[in-house]
């Protein structure tokens, strides 16, 4: 790869990972990992946008390296950078089912009760906490 190049990726790469380290969007439709787990709570949406924050300034790095490197950062970028989220969605609510409502990113979380399997769809990530299962009476987070 020519070294302009590589400047260029970097310069692109970096500049928009750093940015992202000091200025986050809400969920819209143009920056961010946008998938339905994300738009479904604001919270899992946030960290993801660090991590690819973080990969994007590795992604600098790489690039100054090498086009392989910069490629395999890619890569990561992409695989991790839904993974994440998904692992974090998993493990706060038990399953990765979720609703969606009237607008175009309004997903909103489905709770799985880990006592007995019941499925609740909540009206925010917020109402977790709170929230106890309608068939058993357990609550979906402990205390
Ligand atoms: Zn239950």
């Amino acid at each position: 790869m020519p070294r302009s190049a590589a400047y260029f990726l970097a310069a692109v790469c970096g500049g928009l990972g750093v940015l992202m380290f000091f200025w986050r969007a809400a969920p819209n439709m143009w920056i961010g990992v946008r998938l339905p787990w994300t738009f479904a709570d604001r919270q899992i949406w946030d960290k993801s946008w660090r991590l690819a924050a973080m990969f994007l300034t590795g992604m600098a790095v790489g690039a100054l390296f090498s086009f392989k490197i910069f490629i395999i950062s890619v890569i990561h970028l992409v695989v991790l950078g839904i993974l994440y989220p998904i692992f974090l969605y998993w493990r706060k609510y038990n399953t990765l089912r979720f609703w969606k409502d009237q607008g175009w990113k309004d997903y909103r979380p489905v709770a799985r009760c880990r006592g007995c399997g019941h499925f609740q769809k909540l009206p925010d990530a917020g109402a977790l906490a709170e929230a106890r299962c309608e068939a058993c009476g357990r609550p979906f987070q402990e205390k």
